[in-house]
């Protein structure tokens, strides 16, 4: 069925642009599984689908030929958001050794700062906690307490009142980083490893530069945020684009573009044109097709959560293509 599937006319008009985030130092893919995937399942996709005959094609070439309708069969992109250090580590050596390309999104407020990325990093602190009750004894923190039960099932839960304290308290990038420190000691997580080891940090700009040609950088907006406002939008892309200028010269092309966190509003279609992005990519899960508008399209979000039959089931598009003709029954 899979391979009927695989070879099939409706799968050769679409694409199968899988989604990545990271690829765990350690263990990040028990805290997120969502997130993160280890490099093991990582491999095991790549060696799939090579078996099955998949066509890795660059985004930049995918999307035009998507919008031409000339897709060899099976073909797939591969993105991956946010720009972590293990994907430098992990992800990139392995690219390199399948010859596959690939496009990362790179958000590059962290990129300047050497510290993890607080939202993410105060997470995986919680879920870590021995004794997270001990964060009462945080003075400041706590009236903004709250979920302290969910933090093993839910850790993003338990840390969005520590996310609202520093965002009250306006908290710069390394106060926020200070602040996460504060909480480990609290509850008795030892983060010097965590440290050590980059884990849940972004690239360096040194990093960012020393790439392999088969990965394309491109868009995710300055400081992961999707403003439904034109100026601080637009905002976001321009110093966005500014910084991967300065770090990739300016002969970089930078028309590509993923909505931080898969957020996004129909105002800001218009303002894409104008800034000239030639594609956008969402979280929601299909394969694009020529029904999909360049700047809406969906993706197939790849993580631990998804089995390896799942996933052919994906890339051949037998999964997609039931779901579409159960729709259709009345
Ligand atoms: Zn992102």
């Amino acid at each position: 069925l899979f391979d009927a599937c695989g070879r099939s006319e409706w799968r050769r008009q679409r694409l199968a642009i899988l989604c990545y985030h990271g690829v765990s130092i350690s263990d990040e893919h028990e805290w997120d599984p969502a997130l993160y995937l280890n490099e093991e399942s990582l491999r095991r996709r790549f060696e799939r689908m090579n078996r099955l005959g998949c066509r890795v094609l660059a985004l930049s070439e995918a999307v035009e030929r998507l919008a031409h309708g000339t897709l060899p069969d099976l073909a797939v992109s591969i993105t991956f958001d946010d720009g972590t250090h293990d994907f430098y580590l992990r992800a990139a050596p392995l690219l390199k050794e399948f010859g596959f390309p690939a496009t990362v999104y790179l958000t590059t407020y962290y990129v300047d700062r050497p510290f993890p990325v607080f939202e993410v990093a105060l997470s995986y602190t919680i879920w870590k906690a021995e004794n997270i009750h001990a964060l009462h004894d945080i003075n400041d923190l706590k009236p903004y307490l709250r979920d302290l039960y969910r933090h093993r099932t839910d850790p993003y839960a338990t840390a969005s009142g520590i996310r609202e304290f520093a965002a009250a308290m306006g908290l710069s990038a390394q106060e926020r980083d200070a602040l996460l420190t504060r909480v480990a000691e609290a509850v008795g997580v030892d983060l010097r490893e965590f440290r050590e080891r980059r884990m849940l940090t972004l690239m360096s700009s040194e990093e960012v530069e020393s790439l392999p040609d088969l990965v394309d950088v491109q868009l995710h907006t300055h400081r992961h945020r999707s403003p439904a406002t034109r100026d601080a939008f637009v905002r976001e892309i321009r110093d966005n684009r500014d910084r991967i200028g300065q770090l990739l010269g300016p002969e970089h092309v930078l028309e590509h573009f993923c909505y931080p966190s898969g957020v996004y509003d129909p105002v800001q279609l218009p303002w894409l044109v104008d800034l000239g992005i030639k594609s956008a990519t969402t979280v929601v899960s299909g394969l694009a097709g020529p029904e999909d508008p360049p700047l809406l399209l969906p993706r197939v979000i790849d993580t631990m959560n998804l089995t390896d039959l799942e996933f052919e089931g994906w890339i051949t598009g037998a999964w997609p293509r039931m779901l579409s003709m159960a729709r259709l029954r009345p």
